[in-house]
């Protein structure tokens, strides 16, 4: 790993391994817009649908649906998602071996950002590690469940 002139790690891109885009939604008016953003990725891009997670968990603020897809995905279907996001808040990360670090430092929001719950207040069994490695952990590859018929 390099440093720069600021001393501080250069980290190469080829740590992504694939990025997550946590689309959040609230209560029964989020479920609908929800389900159409969903239809419509599927149309479109190569992805997996991981699917909805009807709770907050962990760090996540609110039930979202989740979406893993693969870095030669992420210059069509990010700026896509900025355009058609539905009026929810999205939260794109890439996932590398500091699960933690992907979510609060290293991510971007599309639409309204939302606050995460504090770390601390989060049970360690579903807190993001800060080293997967470390657990003996890594991600789980990226297995493609949509068939795009629009382009
Ligand atoms: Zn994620």
């Amino acid at each position: 790993m390099g440093k720069d002139a600021l001393g501080g790690a250069v980290r190469p891109v080829g740590e992504i391994e694939n990025y997550h885009a946590h689309i959040y939604f609230e209560g029964d008016t989020g479920r609908p817009a929800i389900d159409v953003l969903r239809d419509r990725i599927a149309e479109r891009f190569s992805v997996q649908i991981l699917g909805m997670i009807e709770k907050s968990i962990g760090l996540h603020p609110s039930p979202m649906l989740v979406v893993a897809f693969m870095p030669e995905v992420f210059d069509r279907l990010v700026p896509w998602l900025m355009l058609n996001n539905n009026g929810l808040s999205i939260l794109v990360h890439p996932n590398t071996d500091n699960a933690l670090g992907d979510h609060l430092d290293n991510a971007i929001w599309i639409g309204p950002p939302l606050a995460f719950r504090p770390v601390e207040d989060i049970p360690a069994e579903v807190r993001p590690a800060t080293s997967l490695k470390a657990l003996g952990r890594s991600h789980p590859a990226v297995t493609v469940n949509t068939s795009p018929t629009l382009a």
